[in-house]
């Protein structure tokens, strides 16, 4: 969904009274339109644009309808857009093969009524919005609104992967609260719970647009940051260490705590690619441990790791991280 939460529909059309009729229809409905005038200006819509569904002619100049669906469904940023097509020739055996083949959900034949047509979009925007919210509840952490683990590990092997091919590095923040057992214990769960969305919300409002947050378990949480070196990584956990030690919160008892955390950071190395996002967890995760190891409140760059080193609490044979 578009960050304005009311739907954006793009109507895609090269005859402009289609565009113009279907866009008033809509806009009268209260969604929000784009329009296009051929497929290519579909496409370059897209780029800075995200509509929860796209209206596209079939017969167009230069790119049709099928071309233009074809590339949106191999691109992994508008895959997921709904795509229903118009077409003048009634749903013919062959359009409804091509149509379906090339990954429409519906067909609207022109001329169209527009009680027919406002229908069919609200059923398929009704889908669209069930559809993300269990994308959401698939890739979120329910407590902090993070990205949870497993999305976490999807994200890392996309961005792994870019950073492969235009031989960039990726850092890596691996980050763990301290004493957070005592704070539990003194303050009760539901303090610590809220220890967590705080944390959480500090991360959300420090990092950059591009960087990936994540929940990566009780009170783990890990940073990916795209395109960023240790060096800059490193200063970036601790201006978030020293924001965090900072930041105070009122416990039950109405006294002010601070709570700090533990940074590890590490970074891709040359040749590893998309398959490596783990070997770069498992470091940022050792050079944490190092970090408590070092008294805790600090944050520990994992090429400044001894190699005899051991972590305390995880077997390096053990596999998962954080277990
Ligand atoms: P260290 O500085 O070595 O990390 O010590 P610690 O006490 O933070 O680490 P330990 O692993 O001993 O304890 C982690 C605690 O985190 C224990 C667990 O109950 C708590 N915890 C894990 N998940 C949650 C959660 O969702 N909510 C709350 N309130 N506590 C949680
Ligand atoms: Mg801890
Ligand atoms: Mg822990």
């Amino acid at each position: 969904m578009s960050a304005d939460t009311t739907p954006l529909v793009l109507v895609v059309d090269d005859d402009p009274t289609n565009v113009v009729l279907l866009s008033h229809i809509l806009k009268k409905s209260g969604y929000r339109v784009g329009q296009a005038n051929s497929g290519r200006a579909c496409l370059e819509y897209l780029q800075g644009n995200s509509p929860d569904l796209i209206v596209l002619d079939i017969r167009m100049p230069e790119m049709d309808g099928f071309e233009v669906c074809r590339r949106l469904k191999a691109n992994e940023k508008t895959a997921s857009i709904p795509v229903m097509f118009l077409t003048a020739e009634g749903r013919s055996d062959e359009n409804i093969e091509a149509g379906f083949g090339a990954g429409a959900i519906d067909f609207i034949t022109k001329p169209f009524s527009r009680v027919d047509v406002l229908a069919r979009i609200q059923l398929v925007l009704r889908q669209r919005a069930l559809q993300e919210s269990y994308k959401e509840l698939a890739h979120k952490d329910p407590l902090t609104g993070l990205n949870n683990r497993r999305r976490l590990y999807e994200r890392l092997t996309e961005i792994m992967s870019e950073a492969d091919r235009y031989e960039r590095v990726v850092s890596l923040a691996m980050i763990d609260l301290d004493w957070f057992k005592e704070v539990n214990d003194t303050h009760g769960h539901d303090f610590g719970d809220q220890v967590l969305i705080g944390f959480a919300q500090l991360l959300e409002t420090q990092c950059r647009l591009e960087d990936v947050t994540c929940r990566f378990g009780g009170e783990e949480f890990l940073v990916v940051m795209p395109n960023t070196s240790i060096e800059l990584a490193a200063s970036c956990a601790e201006r978030l260490r020293i924001a965090w030690e900072q930041t105070t919160l009122q416990s039950p008892q109405g006294d002010e705590i601070r709570v700090t955390a533990s940074f590890g950071v590490a970074c891709s190395l040359p040749g590893e690619s998309a398959t490596d996002g783990d070997n770069v967890v498992r470091r940022a995760d050792r050079a944490m441990y190092a970090a408590k190891n070092r008294g805790r409140n600090r944050v520990i760059r994992a090429d400044h790791v001894p190699a005899d080193f051991l972590d305390p609490s995880r077997s390096e044979e053990a596999g998962e991280p954080g277990s």
